[in-house]
């Protein structure tokens, strides 16, 4: 009795074991890491992600640094300690990546670049992005369209802002947009009253709207109490959106006083709303949607130890090598497409821009 008893827990334990060594299904996962949760266009690209991650049948493990480099670091060092299987970074500061890349590739951990380009690592495989110089020629070429530049008009005053100087997205756009105004520039046709140009004048830390609203009030202060100034180069919706609360300070938004052109980038619904109602004047729209499609295309390649599908191979040089690179295109958005591009699109609900 006490023998078949024994045979009996034996069998039974043997069989657990067993059933606990049956293989598992295999769902792999995917870390990803983005900057910021205060712009909804982080948000949006967050939701696709995982959307499309799990689409494809693979886990999603998504965080959110709040814009904190030290918080980016630490939560892609724990998702590399969880094991995920591929990373998908969007960085808050793209140099600062290296060591805990170097962990992730010693983990065999593959990094796909998301939007911005991570620098000074060899340890990233692809970048998904967009046409980053073209989205500053859209930037400047509305402008130039604007304001009559191309017909000879002007002089206007203009005074230039620029995204944040540890993200190399925002020289991209910078440069993209100075290749159009500069000619304009050095012809006088375009005069920068403050003097202020260059990376190094123009930037704005993190592309905090604050930030550029009590640069534009020092702006206005020093250069415009008798000059009005006709246009300002955003390159992004949320320091739009200071730059407009600064001028509306000092009067303008009146009939006798109108805004000057400000353009923006990812038409956020603010800055959309703001736009319908006259006051910004245009945006660049990213599809997040088709961005999210291509970085999980990526990753699905790597992981699947194909090579992705690219369109550039040539400009996006990090310091240590030229990272390949699919480019997706932008668009320019105003009063006059909003509604086909992004209503059409299905991008937003009309709903959401009332
Ligand atoms: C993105 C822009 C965005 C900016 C601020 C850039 O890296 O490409 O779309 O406006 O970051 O979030």
């Amino acid at each position: 009795m006490k023998k078949s008893l024994v045979a009996l827990a034996a069998a039974i334990l043997a069989l657990g074991l067993v059933a606990c060594e049956a293989p598992k299904p295999a769902v792999k996962t995917v870390g990803i890491s983005m900057p910021t949760k205060s712009s909804a266009r982080w948000i949006a690209d967050g939701a696709n992600m995982v959307k499309e991650v799990e689409a494809l049948g693979y886990k999603a493990d998504l965080q959110y640094a709040e814009d904190v480099v030290e918080n980016q670091l630490s939560q892609i060092e724990n998702m590399i300690t969880k094991g995920v299987n591929a990373l998908v970074i969007a960085a808050i500061d793209g140099e600062s990546l290296s060591s805990v890349l170097q962990k992730a590739a010693d983990a065999k951990i593959p990094v796909i670049a998301y939007d911005r380009l991570i620098k000074k690592t060899p340890n990233v495989d692809y970048y998904a992005t967009f046409d980053n110089f073209g989205v500053g020629v859209l930037q400047a070429s509305y402008i130039e369209t604007a304001l009559g530049l191309k017909d000879g008009k002007g002089p206007f005053n203009i005074e230039l802002f620029a995204g944040s100087p540890d993200d190399n997205n925002a020289y991209f756009f910078y440069d993209g947009a100075m290749s159009i105004l500069n000619p304009y520039i050095e012809s006088g046709k375009l005069v920068v009253k403050s003097g202020q140009m260059g990376m190094d004048k123009v930037a704005t830390l993190r592309w905090d709207g604050a930030t550029a609203q009590a640069r534009m009030d020092n702006l206005l202060t020093k250069n415009y109490s008798k000059e009005k100034v006709a246009a300002v180069l955003s390159p992004y919706d949320g320091i739009s959106i200071g730059i407009l609360s600064s001028l509306k300070a000092v009067g303008y938004g009146t009939e006798a006083q109108p805004y000057p052109v400000v353009t923006g980038q990812d038409a956020e619904v603010p800055s959309v709303k703001s736009i319908i109602a006259g006051i910004q004047t245009a945006t660049v729209f990213k599809d997040t949607r088709e961005l999210a499609k291509k970085a999980v295309g990526m990753v699905d390649a790597v992981l699947n130890a194909k090579a992705a599908e690219v369109n550039d191979t040539k400009t996006y040089n990090n310091g240590v090598k030229v990272v390949p690179s699919y480019l997706l295109i932008p668009v320019s958005v105003d009063k006059t497409n909003y509604e086909e591009i992004l209503v059409g699109s299905g991008y937003y609900t009309a709903d959401q821009l009332k």
